[in-house]
């Protein structure tokens, strides 16, 4: 098999684990298949209850288009191996099930995805599974969150909506001295912008349906991470729970991780324009963004990202405001995806975090005037111009 390490980043993102088969054919295939055939009774027999005979046997244990995905992904993540899951929140179950157990312990940053806080604090603790929730970027509250049964530090970077970041080398160096393991939500960086392996985690997470797909057409998700972490427990819950992924979702991922650092790369120029833009006008009062010298951890940014990724967030007056910028808008959609190449804009307070209490959201940072905006693909003037219908009215 072809060792990937051997390429540069771009082509193992256009060619990694690709198999042909008899046919020849130049763009991968999709198996769209839920079983397979075995020669004779005694292939079969092997296959089911022998190590010496590996081989497909039934799509939610294994399907050549999904481990086509897998092997890209693993190898644009510089990880070992690659499991491919049903949606983001699937990776992180399947990972939390499978290192986790009755009485164990997890610290997470507050700033998490809303679902993976549900997944944690409603679902984990039916399982005795707890969980403390910290300050991302205050690296001595992690230290001090860590108790004895604590086995996970579990951390996304930037946050969502607040851009917050993390040092992921020293949340890592704190895991490790504790005997913990740290998991990175990597879906705003993708490996492009950042790779947390490299920088000390233990595992990638990622939601494949944000930037990975980048045109927002499919739910799926992955962790990537060393062989002994990925096919041990993380894989035996995969193979007998079944979050597995659809063959068509990972050829449509896998064909879209060969565009990705061509679409980051315009996601960040275009953030990058709008964030500066929007911070000059009157009526912003604040604007969130790594790529900005005001960021909090600009620097930090600087140290563990090539760029400052596609999503800025910024503040307006009060809601009234917020919503007649977003209202105002003819070409920007009014959505809460993000990753995709179209545009999308948000009201973080009503939406994302709508169902939280006022003093919550105020903890959380999230005003009544703050929109988040996942800049798209589209000219940036364009997006400027939408923007500027409520903005400068
Ligand atoms: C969307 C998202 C998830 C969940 O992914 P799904 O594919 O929707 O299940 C997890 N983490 C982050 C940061 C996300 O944006």
């Amino acid at each position: 098999m072809t060792d990937w390490n051997e390429f540069n980043f771009n082509t193992r993102a256009v060619r990694a684990g690709q198999v042909r088969s008899d046919e020849g054919e130049h763009s991968e295939a999709i198996f769209p298949t839920s079983s397979y055939v075995f020669k004779n009774a005694e292939e079969a027999a092997k296959r089911f209850t022998s190590s010496e005979l590996v081989g497909n046997i039934y799509s939610r244990f294994t399907n050549p288009t999904v481990r086509n995905f897998e092997e890209r992904l693993a190898a644009l993540e510089g990880g070992e191996s690659c499991l491919a899951t049903a949606s983001g929140m699937a990776a992180i179950l399947t990972s939390c099930l499978g290192l986790l157990k009755a009485g164990d312990h997890i610290v997470a940053s507050k700033s998490i995805f809303g679902s993976t806080i549900t997944l944690f604090n409603k679902i984990l603790t039916k399982f005795e599974i707890s969980t403390s929730f910290i300050e991302l970027s205050d690296i001595t509250s992690w230290q001090a969150a860590i108790k004895p049964n604590t086995k996970l530090l579990f951390l996304e970077t930037p946050s969502n909506p607040l851009m917050a970041i993390a040092d992921i080398q020293k949340v890592a160096n704190i895991a490790h001295a504790n005997d913990c393991l740290l998991i990175v939500d990597n879906c705003f960086c993708t490996p492009v912008l950042q790779q947390p392996l490299a920088l000390g985690a233990d595992l990638v997470i990622h939601s494949a349906t944000k930037y990975l797909d980048g045109q927002g057409r499919c739910i799926g998700g992955a962790v990537v991470g060393p062989s002994n972490l990925i096919n041990g427990d993380i894989l035996g819950i995969l193979r007998s729970a079944g979050p597995s992924m659809s063959p068509f979702n990972a050829w449509v991922f896998l064909k879209g991780l060969e565009t990705l650092e061509l679409r980051m790369q315009r996601h960040c120029y275009n953030a990058e324009i709008l964030a500066n833009w929007l911070n000059e006008q009157d009526s912003v009062q604040k604007v969130y963004y790594p790529g900005l010298t005001s960021h909090p951890q600009h620097e930090i940014a600087i140290k563990q990202q090539k760029r400052f990724g596609g999503l800025v967030s910024f503040e307006v007056a009060n809601q009234k405001t917020a919503w007649n910028v977003i209202d105002s808008t003819r070409m920007i959609s009014i959505t809460g995806n993000l990753g995709d190449a179209k545009t999308t804009i948000t009201h973080p307070a009503t939406t994302t975090h709508g169902r939280i209490t006022p003093d919550q959201r105020q903890a959380a940072g999230i005003n009544d005037g703050l929109i988040r905006i996942s800049v798209g693909l589209e000219d940036i003037n364009d997006i400027q111009a939408d923007l500027a219908r409520g903005l400068l009215e």
